[in-house]
């Protein structure tokens, strides 16, 4: 572990001391190799002449070299079988090159340096690199986080950080927190669950955007159940130190094992595990693929039933890992680490005011109201950032006024990275996710409703609304395929009918709405235009991806495909659009409740739609199952 240890810390050792053997170094060497002048025309006797008697010289043609410096002009030539050099003072005269050139002798520059700028020459880029490399190498320690990979300093090693975080740090994120209880039980009784049996899963894989809390919520865990925590970067370390991957990753898991029952966090493994299909040609790749391939090896060669060492890992690209680091008994558990909703956002803006003097104005709800789309560590900062500008105005505690300044400033700074979601667009998303979230609930053979949202989630642009399928769809039906048409279509509907103009946030949902009633002509056989023949060979699935195959169908059928498309939509568009002015009511409410609460759950959808029916007396309901053939 030790010798391990040496080569990551190349920088190891008193950094003074470095320089000053490598000065000396270079200052010998170029003693040594470098006579004064420092150019070629060097060797053999010299001797001072004038410019005049030089330039006659050359016009004789008994000169057979010449380099030209600044100040000084040097010339071989012969005398009595002997090489001599000539040394001359240059003049302002132009008419020297094109004379040399007449008599073709061959002529050069040379700088007229000694041996101490010379070395300069030498030493300054040096320095610059090696100061550059010491910066890296410092902030790679900073990655590594508190000394796990400390200076080479063994006794660190041993120090692993034990982190003091617990679950109540973390606000919000209730179910990010729920699934990973069960890890904190088994780090503590590991042998209660190897007596029944049970496998505990060795990765679990953070997924989330930046600054939702992922490296918090690891560190909870093991702050929780009182083990070491080991962290490294997967970015940092792949950047930093080119060929030292994969041996980082060995220790890394060694120095786990040896203190388990421990957890090890890998930050941003989506730098190591890009998938090595989609991550291309790039160079580098060998060495991240190397690295990744330590990390495989590592996962699969140790069993959690021997040495409790659960592997977290953090990605806010989960779709572009390697599949295999996703296979069973490695990440084979994703939990959603997402961006708080308003609820969420109070309560963590409540973790990190407590340490802040407030005043008596502030209202925490307000600031939360002012911040959707924010992450926790968005929440954090502003809420310094208001302490920094109470303190510099002299206060004795923070107002809600700082609090506003900072929010201010500090959506000013974030710009596109974290994106807060503005009043207007709040609104538009509302009745857009409502819309999709109606017609779902109101349709049969669609998804039911778990959830809608209107905080971004992942990396989606708009909102959410969050569907479970009654039972895993081996098998949809005619209907059930317009169903989803009906469903994806609302969005846009809804903006259309409510808003009176539509926006760019359906064209994902139009794209998909499109597919699938091109596939029910071309691939499943459900339609008219083409009645039972395929035109499309077998595609990877559902719905996936757009038409890969070249066309083997008519241009006449590739028309009449298209005019089916379109009718389709229009007549799906239309029917949507008049089940949503019909429920009108049943939406504003909706709207107003995710307007406040940002979120708001599959049930209480359907309570606003029964109370809405019960109110106007309607005891049948719209329903998808039409015929379309019968439309074109
Ligand atoms: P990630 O790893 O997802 O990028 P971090 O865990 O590094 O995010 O979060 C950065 C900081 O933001 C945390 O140290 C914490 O101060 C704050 N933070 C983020 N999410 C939360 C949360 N849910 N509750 C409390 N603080 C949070
Ligand atoms: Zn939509």
């Amino acid at each position: 572990m030790k010798q391990n240890n040496k080569p990551n810390n190349p920088m190891s050792g008193n950094p003074i001391v470095i320089f000053a053997i490598f000065t000396i170094i270079v200052i010998l060497a170029f003693k040594l190799l470098s006579p004064s002048g420092g150019s070629l025309l060097n060797s053999g006797t010299t001797q001072t002449i004038s410019y005049y008697e030089l330039k006659k010289l050359i016009e004789n043609k008994e000169v057979e070299q010449v380099a030209i410096g600044q100040t000084m002009i040097k010339a071989q030539g012969t005398q009595n079988g002997q090489k001599i050099i000539y040394n001359v003072r240059k003049v302002n005269d132009n008419t020297l090159v094109p004379l040399l050139d007449a008599k073709e002798i061959p002529y050069s520059g040379f700088s007229e340096s000694n041996w101490f700028t010379d070395m300069l020459g030498w030493l300054v880029p040096v320095f610059i690199i090696l100061g550059l490399w010491m910066f890296m190498a410092s902030r790679m320690q900073k990655n590594m986080g508190n000394g796990i990979f400390g200076m080479g300093n063994a006794k660190k090693l041993v120090n692993a950080e034990k982190p003091k975080v617990r679950f109540d740090d973390m606000a919000g994120n209730k179910e990010a927190k729920e699934e990973v209880v069960e890890i904190v039980d088994f780090l503590k009784h590991p042998d209660r669950y190897a007596t029944i049996g049970a496998k505990i899963p060795k990765g679990v894989l953070l997924v989330g955007p930046p600054g939702t809390g992922k490296t918090l919520l690891a560190k909870a865990v093991a702050g929780e159940a009182n083990v070491p925590f080991f962290s490294m970067s997967g970015s940092s370390f792949i950047e930093m130190f080119v060929g030292l991957g994969a041996s980082r990753v060995r220790d890394l898991f060694e120095m786990a094992k040896k203190e388990a029952p421990s957890i090890i966090f890998i930050d941003e493994i989506d730098a190591i595990g890009k998938s090595r299909a989609a991550g291309g040609m790039i160079s580098g790749n060998d060495e991240r693929e190397q690295t990744l391939n330590q990390l495989l090896a590592e996962m699969d060669g140790f069993s959690s039933d021997s040495s409790p060492v659960i592997v977290l890992a953090a990605t806010n690209r989960p779709e572009v890992l390697d599949q295999a680091l996703l296979r069973p008994g490695r990440f084979d558990r994703q939990v959603l680490v997402d961006k708080p909703d308003f609820n969420g956002r109070v309560e963590i803006l409540k973790v990190h005011i407590k340490s802040v003097k407030l005043g008596r104005d502030v209202d925490l709800q307000e600031i939360a109201r002012l911040t959707a789309g924010l992450a926790g560590a968005d929440l954090a900062n502003i809420i310094n950032e208001a302490a920094l500008l109470a303190g510099r105005a002299n206060k004795q505690e923070v107002t809600q006024q700082d609090f506003r300044e900072a929010v201010e400033r500090s959506i000013a700074g974030l710009e596109k990275k974290s994106r807060r979601i503005s009043p207007k667009e709040k609104k538009i998303v509302a009745y857009h996710e409502s819309g999709h979230a109606v017609i779902a609930e109101m349709t049969e053979g669609a998804s039911k409703v778990n959830k809608v949202s209107i905080i971004p989630r992942g990396m989606a642009a708009l909102g959410y609304t969050l569907h479970t399928p009654e039972e895993n769809r081996y098998l949809m039906q005619k209907h059930e395929l317009i169903a989803e048409v009906d469903v994806l279509l609302s969005g846009r509907a809804a903006e259309d009918v409510f808003l009176g103009e539509i926006s760019t946030g359906a064209s994902n949902d139009l794209e998909r709405a499109t597919d699938i009633i091109k596939a029910m002509i071309s691939y499943y056989g459900m339609t008219n235009v083409s009645g039972l023949m395929v035109l499309e060979k077998q595609r990877n699935s559902f719905l996936n991806g757009g038409m890969g195959s070249p066309r083997e169908f008519s241009e006449k059928t590739a028309e009449e495909m298209d005019m089916f498309i379109k009718n389709t939509l229009d007549s799906r568009y239309e029917f949507v659009k008049q089940t949503l002015s019909d429920y009108k009511e049943a939406i504003e409410i909706m709207v107003k409740e995710l307007f406040e609460k940002e979120v708001i759950e599959g049930s209480r959808v359907r309570d606003i739609i029964a109370e809405f029916e019960t109110k106007n007396n309607i005891e049948t309901r719209l329903v998808a199952r039409e015929q379309i053939d019968d439309e074109d």
